[in-house]
């Protein structure tokens, strides 16, 4: 088929898969579904009815509400209580997207479209924003990190912001603690980020942000050139309803407005993200178990099995096949395919495996199912 109006540099693109390798057969029973690091928990049942039963109250041939007046002023309110700084946010800091996601497409569309910067990510890290950078035809610089600790080399760094190849780069994407190796920024990494000049836009993505407890947040307020995403589809186990969210700045706020579509969040997905943000408490009591499960499954992987795993700050864990500093892509698929087909669907990044932690039950076969694979 040929389709001469497409653009060509999208023909080398392939569209995002959320569950590679989900697909086939396996024996019985359902998957324990650990790839996308999601809450094991569903919302309690009670939340659940106030869900329906708002709802059912919606007028559903009228638009939402377009502002999201409420649920920014609930998300200030929460920022302000999570990084531990009274009034600094109100809802003019506050952007909101159909998932984060979304949010990292508006940044790319105000920084970089038309020739204008590229971006640089630190490799292995979240894919979409070189996927999205992608599909606008935004060059991506990647950078590799330490295959130890996965630090950046900040002088590498410092060299492609002073020397770049075409366009300048005009945003770092950062994730704290990042995804899939689960570490936190260091205090070097920080303090590079904070130096950049402010025609460079830094995005600090803390999708673990309650996982981990630390904050990039009151940045916010000496730099005009540094946002915070953040999502509800991770801890808040809101991940069907796509809510995220962005903090910076009033003036970065009102020009990702500008290209923002119409009613991007539908009304159901408001009124979740707010029931879940007043039942907040209620609902992030479970992170000192996820926290103590990933301590057990670190400890336990540590423990005669031939995956070396690192500590993390976040919902999951990367391992890599025992003494390869880089991991041969053979076993990576083995892994992968060994525990698929015991029913434990886990993330094959590339580099490296990375392990979702789940409830106690889920954890507990991860581990046996590891442990339990026939060496070569
Ligand atoms: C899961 C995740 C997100 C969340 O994306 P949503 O679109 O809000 O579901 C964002 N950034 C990172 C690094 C993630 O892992």
């Amino acid at each position: 088929m040929s389709m001469a109006f497409l653009r060509s540099d999208l023909l080398q693109l392939t569209a995002y898969s959320s569950h590679p390798g989900k697909d086939g057969h396996r024996t019985t029973g359902p998957m324990d579904q650990l790839d996308t690091n999601e809450c094991p928990y569903d919302l309690p049942l009670h939340l659940k009815a106030k869900l329906a039963t708002a709802t059912h109250g919606l007028a559903a041939n009228r638009y939402p509400d377009g502002a999201y007046l409420e649920l920014k002023a609930a998300i200030a309110e929460y920022a302000n209580e999570s990084s531990q700084l009274p009034g600094q946010f109100t809802a003019t800091n506050v952007t909101v997207g159909n998932g984060s996601d979304e949010l990292i497409r508006s940044l790319l569309i105000v920084t970089c479209l038309g020739g204008q910067g590229s971006i640089l990510v630190a490799h292995p890290t979240f894919s979409m924003y070189a996927i999205l950078a992608r599909t606008l035809g935004i060059p991506v610089v990647t950078l590799d990190r330490h295959p130890e600790d996965f630090a950046i080399n900040l002088e590498a760094a410092q060299r492609v912001i002073d020397h770049p190849e075409d366009v300048p780069v005009r945003v770092v994407f950062m994730v704290h603690p990042n995804s899939p190796t689960g570490n936190g920024l260091t205090p070097q990494e920080l303090a590079w980020l904070k130096q950049l000049p402010e025609n460079i836009l830094v995005v600090v993505d803390e999708a673990y942000f309650e996982f981990s407890q630390q904050t990039t947040l009151p940045e916010i307020s000496r730099q005009p050139n540094w946002i915070v995403l953040r999502t509800f589809s991770k801890a808040f186990r809101l991940a069907a309803y796509r809510i995220g969210y962005g903090l910076a700045q009033p003036g970065l706020v009102a020009t990702l407005e500008k290209v923002r579509l119409p009613y991007n969040l539908p009304a159901i997905a408001q009124i979740a993200a707010s029931l879940a943000l007043a039942h907040r408490q209620e609902l992030l009591a479970i992170i000192p178990e996820i926290q103590q499960q990933r301590q057990w499954l670190l400890s336990g992987l540590g423990n005669q099995t031939s995956l070396l795993a690192w500590p993390s700050l976040a919902n999951f864990i990367y391992a890599r096949p025992q003494g390869q500093p880089t991991a041969m892509a053979d076993d990576l698929d083995g892994w992968f395919d060994y525990l698929k087909g015991m029913g434990t669907l886990i993330r094959n990044t590339g580099g490296g495996l990375r392990i979702t932690i789940g409830s106690p039950a889920e954890n507990q076969r991860t581990l046996h199912r590891i442990q339990s694979r026939p060496l070569e």
